[in-house]
């Protein structure tokens, strides 16, 4: 990486003349990814790990935000374990869950059963998302190309004769270009990335919006995710060490009605959920204790153009449902390293190799996408439109006559469709990243 306070044109050293802004500081670098998310982190992690010289750009100044799922997948756990980093990541405090299940009306049903899988870890990991970013920052740190910059948030893209050759971004310290033969957009689904680049986006649809909130947890209260489905109410809760993160599941569009309301009528919703909580409730003081989340579903025809590819939540925006997205992205993000690795280290990177990327995610972001939307669509929006209990469906009873098959959803949620290994080299740790915040 070379730091300059060169144009985007290359003239060293111009200086700002008094009245007009000051020009931006270029950083030149091998690959520029915007999003410092599970896609963007572990994609910086790996090509710097394979020699390869990076810059992160991400907008805030931490990770500690509490909406990006907590979930960690035997297949990610398969790919630290690859990287020798399962040891290490497992001292962070975490929660293993081995089942999966859910209270469907009165019923409870267990979906998933994590130990039938052959993978190493027969366990999913629930970890606070911002722990298991900043261990990817400390441990791709390690290597002289990673360079995490806080703070910094993409604005649009550096273009020359049609293709993408950096990216313009404003920071604390003013605006920074980093100049790249290639651009990586991991920004999330709502990604400035893919819309500068004019990807077009399809949408596929999703039925509800989440409200997200934190309650008091207690010794003596559950130790498993509890996700509760009722007539027209979803409630899930995440145990994170002294709160409980949930999830109030609502039909789309309807969350400035739901807020007309008083807050009192919400917390007695809550109860008749999970009466449990008792006065904690009233830790939901107003609304403004209760956040809105958008849930989206869409996916790009193509992902890539010249000098640009968009990765993770950017390429396919990923509902909650199943709580594989994080798992998608790291997948995308492995899948890319084991591309470009090699014709980053050779100094060009090929349309073709984009295409193959794309090739190589495109089928595993369908299916997966295409179970969400089955889920969405045959069994949240009846929850969400029913007023009697509902009833587990067919499906759920055939996991309880035979338990063999909880190993189905298992898989599916926890692997994945086409799962990703390492194939990129180590190369050399002796210097030293850096993050800059
Ligand atoms: C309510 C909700 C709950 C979810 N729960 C789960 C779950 O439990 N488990 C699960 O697997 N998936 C869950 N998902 C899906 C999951 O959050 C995403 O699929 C996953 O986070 C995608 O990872 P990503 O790295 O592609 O994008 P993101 O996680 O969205 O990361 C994008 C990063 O880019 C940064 N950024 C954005 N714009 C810019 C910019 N212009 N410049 C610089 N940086 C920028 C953002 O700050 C962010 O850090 C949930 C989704 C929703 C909506």
């Amino acid at each position: 990486m070379s730091d300059s306070t060169a144009t985007p044109t290359g003239n060293p050293g111009t200086a700002a003349t008094a009245g007009a802004p000051a020009a931006p500081r270029t950083i030149t670098t091998q690959c520029c990814i915007t999003g410092g998310g599970p896609a963007g982190m572990m994609l910086g992690y790996l090509l710097a790990r394979a020699g390869g010289d990076v810059v992160v750009l991400e907008k805030h100044a931490d990770f500690l935000r509490d909406f990006r799922g907590d979930t960690i997948h035997p297949s990610t756990l398969e790919l630290m374990h690859e990287l020798g980093l399962l040891d290490a990541f497992l001292q962070l405090p975490h929660h293993k869950v081995e089942h999966l299940g859910a209270d469907i009306g009165e019923v409870r049903v267990i979906a998933a059963d994590f130990t039938r899988l052959s993978s190493t870890a027969k366990y999913l990991v629930f970890m606070p998302q911002w722990d298991f970013l900043n261990f990817l920052a400390a441990h791709a740190r390690r290597y002289p190309g990673f360079h995490l910059m806080m703070n910094a948030q993409a604005t649009g893209l550096i273009q020359r004769d049609g293709a993408v050759t950096g990216v313009h971004a404003t920071t604390e310290t003013g605006p920074v270009d980093i100049a790249a033969p290639l651009t990586v957009g991991c920004d999330g689904r709502h990604s400035t990335i893919r819309a500068a680049a004019g990807f077009k986006v399809d949408s596929l649809g999703a039925p509800m919006d989440i409200l997200w909130m934190r309650l008091s947890r207690r010794p003596g209260d559950d130790e498993d995710v509890i996700g509760r489905f009722d007539a027209g109410r979803i409630f899930i809760q995440l145990n994170r060490g002294d709160y409980w993160q949930c999830a109030y599941v609502i039909p789309k569009g309807t969350a400035d009605e739901m807020m007309k309301r008083d807050i009192a009528g919400f917390r007695n919703d809550i109860l008749r959920l999970s009466p449990w909580f008792g006065e904690r409730v009233n830790e939901l003081k107003s609304w403004d204790d209760v956040k809105l989340l958008t849930v989206a579903l869409d996916r790009l025809p193509k992902w890539y153009r010249p000098g640009l590819i968009c990765i993770g939540d950017a390429a396919h925006a990923m509902s909650p449902v199943g709580g594989v997205g994080i798992n998608l992205a790291i997948q995308d993000a492995v899948a890319a390293a084991n591309v470009l690795a090699g014709p980053l280290r050779a100094g060009r990177v090929e349309e073709s190799d984009l295409l193959r990327i794309q090739t190589r995610r495109m089928w595993p972001t369908r299916v997966t996408q295409a179970m969400q939307r089955l889920i969405q669509n045959r069994v949240i929006s009846r929850v969400l439109a029913g007023n009697a209990p509902p009833k587990p469906p067919a499906a759920m009873k055939l996991l309880e006559w035979f338990p063999a098959l909880r190993a189905i959803p298992a898989r599916m949620m926890g692997i994945g469709v086409r799962p990703e290994h390492v194939h990129t080299p180590e190369v050399g740790q002796a210097t030293g990243g850096w993050v800059r915040t």
